[in-house]
């Protein structure tokens, strides 16, 4: 076929008509006649220019009909405009076609034809998929690791005790021991008369080796001991809430980072309602519930109440700190895969805005919405963005002309410093928290804290030879 005849025959007979070896070569052969266009436009008249086509690597004309079309649009069909009818006027033709460039439809039509004649392109995507798949689980190894860090800080009671007990640190993962504390607390707690008695019968009756007779007998003590059992009521109720978190940030995806940011605003607002003498007055009536023995006068309830607020002051300063970041990424949300059948029938508008307020000047606005709003409307690119990105490189050598707005908030989202930076950050955190509790443990503290980890080895072993 004649190159010159080629738009011709395709607004008569259309391209499915053709052959998968034709519609390969009439890919590749984009007319570009010269066309006899003018107009008016003041008191100058404008001409067609011939390097229109080398700006616009879509444009094509068909100098039978002397009219101008969109070369991808005339072959999957698009805007009549620029498929069907033509142009042949060539007023404010660069703004026109400046708009059409951007638009879905022709967004579409362009990957189609990119796509065409790569055979072995679902090969070369399925193989970019595994690859991205390897790439993908190690990223998770890494996220895990980063939020196993954030939860340390998080689980900053339980650090306090971990410092005085590095030699363990190996026996078990640094969650397993901190969901340990949580526990043992509120098991204490819960069984705390069962225990009380358990631990009397050890010491009172006879047969008992001297090392279970001498670990009872200091348990007992504790179970006695004012300052412990108020820790332990307290401690249970910050369990409680910071347990919570634990479990939704580990079952959730980072990306789901609006629902991680409240969670994070309750975690504080719950912990700041702890930190008041009516909370501290609350415990110490619990702790007398527990053990009647038990007597809080207003000296030791203010010594207390001090300890109390430090603890928690301390946690949510480290929380502020740890998290700080946490709104800004919100727009992240955007590229979040599954959420697109959802934005495919109502844009993310505010996660949009927000993207162009954080980064200003970086985005062509318009061309990210339409290229986004492509994405979202096909499932086979509902791919997390390492693998959209994979998935557009893969497209083929001009991806560039299609997704480059996305391409470019891909690379962004996957290179965001705060993921480097807050590893990075919560290393330093930890020796911080190291430090402050070096510093600051008085060894009436130290005593209480620690018995928590100490009575756990008997717990465990009385639970395997109850009396
Ligand atoms: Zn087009």
């Amino acid at each position: 076929m004649q190159k010159e005849n080629i738009i011709e025959f395709l607004l008569t007979s259309g391209f499915n008509a053709l052959t998968y070896e034709q519609k390969n070569q009439i890919k590749l052969n984009r007319p570009t006649p010269h066309l006899l266009l003018t107009c008016q436009d003041g008191k100058y008249i404008r001409t067609f220019q011939k390097n229109w086509y080398n700006k616009l690597p879509w444009l094509t004309g068909c100098d039978k009909r002397n009219k101008v079309f969109c070369f991808t649009c005339v072959i999957f069909g698009g805007e009549k405009e620029w498929s069907v009818n033509g142009l042949s006027s060539i007023k404010n033709f660069l703004r026109k076609s400046e708009k059409h460039a951007i638009s879905q439809k022709h967004l579409t039509n362009q990957e189609k034809c990119h796509l065409l004649g790569k055979v072995r392109i679902e090969h070369a995507i399925s193989e970019g998929r595994r690859l991205a798949a390897v790439k993908h689980n190690e990223q998770v190894g890494i996220n895990r690791r980063l939020i196993a860090r954030m939860i340390h800080v998080v689980y900053f009671l339980g650090k306090q005790e971990l410092a005085f007990r590095g030699h363990r640190e190996n026996n078990e993962s640094l969650n397993k021991g901190n969901h340990y504390y949580s526990r043992a607390a509120s098991t204490i707690k819960k069984h705390f008369l069962d225990l009380k008695n358990a631990v009397l019968h050890v010491t009172e009756e006879p047969g008992w080796d001297p090392i279970s007779v001498c670990t009872a007998s200091g348990l007992y003590d504790k179970l006695n001991d004012a300052n412990f059992v108020y820790f332990l009521i307290l401690f249970s109720k910050v369990f409680l809430y910071i347990d919570h978190v634990f479990n939704f940030l580990q079952s959730k995806s980072l990306s789901n980072i609006k629902s991680c940011i409240s969670e994070i605003q309750n975690l504080k607002k719950n912990l700041s309602d702890l930190r008041n003498d009516t909370n501290v007055n609350n415990c110490c009536d619990e702790a007398i519930l527990l053990n009647n023995n038990l007597e809080y006068e207003d000296k030791k309830r203010n010594k207390l109440c001090k300890i109390t607020y430090e603890i928690l002051d301390s946690l949510i300063v480290q929380i502020n700190i740890r998290f700080e970041d946490f709104p800004k990424l919100e727009f992240v949300e955007i590229v979040n895969e599954k959420m697109f059948k959802s934005y495919y029938s109502e844009f993310p508008e505010s996660k949009f805005i927000k993207l162009l307020q954080q980064y200003p000047n970086t985005f062509d606005a318009d061309r990210l919405c339409n290229e986004l709003a492509v994405i979202y409307a096909d499932d086979r690119k509902h791919l997390p963005p390492h693998e959209l990105l994979d998935f557009i490189v893969n497209i083929g050598d001009l991806h560039q002309d299609i997704y480059p707005q996305v391409t470019k908030l891909c690379q962004l989202v996957l290179t965001i410093p705060s993921t480097t930076a807050s590893s990075e950050r919560s290393m330093s955190t930890l020796k911080r928290i190291k430090t402050f509790l070096r510093n600051t443990m008085t060894n009436e503290r130290l005593s209480s804290l620690s018995s928590l980890a100490i009575e756990k080895n008997l717990l465990g072993d009385m639970a395997k030879d109850p009396t």
